[in-house]
């Protein structure tokens, strides 16, 4: 059904969805990462972006936060602007691992490559595959200017949460030699590592994220900068990324009652993709056993609910002034 809604009514909803959600209670901070166990826990935002450039937000929308695995969703992007989306199939994949996102057992049941750069060894054997390949300088400010053509503007290193990481990702430095050990890394692996582990403590805001969302509905034009960030041939690709493995094992699970593509990450912020409609982003530290927010699951599905929006076939909706 083709149904039709004005912005005052869609703000009205997000509005509605904060006052619904801001007291839920449930979940804890990641604690893996001491840095994140000791950002405020009632914090708590909601940011929608229209195809226009418009933003529609409640609560903690400017709060700047760990981005995490949301950022493997830009890496991704990035991969697929330098090499194509052949390549990125050939040498990573696209499939789901069905397995929490740091597994070491997917790596081992995989043949020959990673699966998605969705997962832990996927994002880092993306971020081996950034190029200038041996560069590490070079392929970091291609990593932060791309997640400032997503977002619309810049994002800054958490140097806090970069130190904490570092000291404690031995999970991912065993990835990323495991990845070496099956030639599935394409650059140093210490340096890949590195980089992701980098690119995780870039600090973001829901109302960045929201915008990168809608980047990313809008078939790669930034609605508020409009820049051409990416072939729009390349949206589909982005998108089939994220539906299939954007809640690690709990995809589809996610899918069947949100209806949208989403990316989820342990610093509390998910961002979700409407293609042909609108971004969205929530935010709220505590996570559940999955390590996914609590709240900002709450948040976005309780708007796609209402709005009955489903990527597969639900209603199509026409947002008016
Ligand atoms: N930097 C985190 C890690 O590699 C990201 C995990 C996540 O957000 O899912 O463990």
């Amino acid at each position: 059904m083709k149904k039709t809604i004005s912005t005052s009514s869609l703000r009205a909803l997000v509005a509605e969805a904060y006052d619904q959600v801001k007291s839920a209670t449930g979940g804890a901070n990641a604690d893996y990462i001491p840095y994140l166990a000791n950002v405020p826990s009632d914090l708590f935002g909601i940011a929608l972006c229209l195809p226009n450039g418009e933003l529609i937000e409640a609560g903690d929308t400017d709060y700047v936060f760990g981005i995490e695995s949301i950022s493997k969703v830009h890496t991704a992007v990035l991969v697929l602007r330098q090499s194509g989306a052949d390549e990125l199939l050939a040498k990573i994949g696209a499939d789901a691992t069905g397995l929490p996102f740091n597994s070491i057992m997917a790596i081992l049941l995989e043949k020959d490559h990673p699966s998605t750069p969705l997962v832990n060894s996927g994002a880092i054997s993306a971020c081996s595959l950034v190029k200038p390949v041996g560069n590490a300088d070079a392929k970091w400010q291609a990593i932060v200017d791309n997640m400032t053509d997503l977002c619309g503007s810049p994002l800054v290193l958490q140097q806090e949460l970069y130190k904490s990481e570092t000291a404690t990702n031995f999970n991912n430095k065993s990835i990323a030699w495991l990845l070496k050990n099956y030639n599935r890394i394409y650059d140093d692996p210490d340096m890949s590592l590195d980089l992701y582990t980098r690119q995780c403590s870039m600090g973001v805001t829901a109302r960045q994220l929201a915008v990168a969302g809608c980047t990313i509905a809008s078939y790669g034009m930034n609605p508020v900068t409009k820049q051409q960030v990416f072939p729009s041939a390349l949206a589909p690709k982005i998108v089939a990324l994220i539906a299939a493995v954007g809640f690690y094992e709990h995809t589809g699970d996610w899918m069947y009652t949100s209806g949208i593509p989403a990316k989820t990450g342990v610093g509390g912020g998910i961002m979700g993709v409407l293609p042909g409609g609108f971004g969205i982003a929530a935010f709220a530290p505590p996570l559940d056993d999955a390590g996914n927010s609590v709240k900002a699951q709450l948040a976005i599905k309780y708007i796609t609910q209402h709005l009955g929006v489903n990527v597969y076939g639900g209603d199509s909706i026409e947002i008016t002034a």
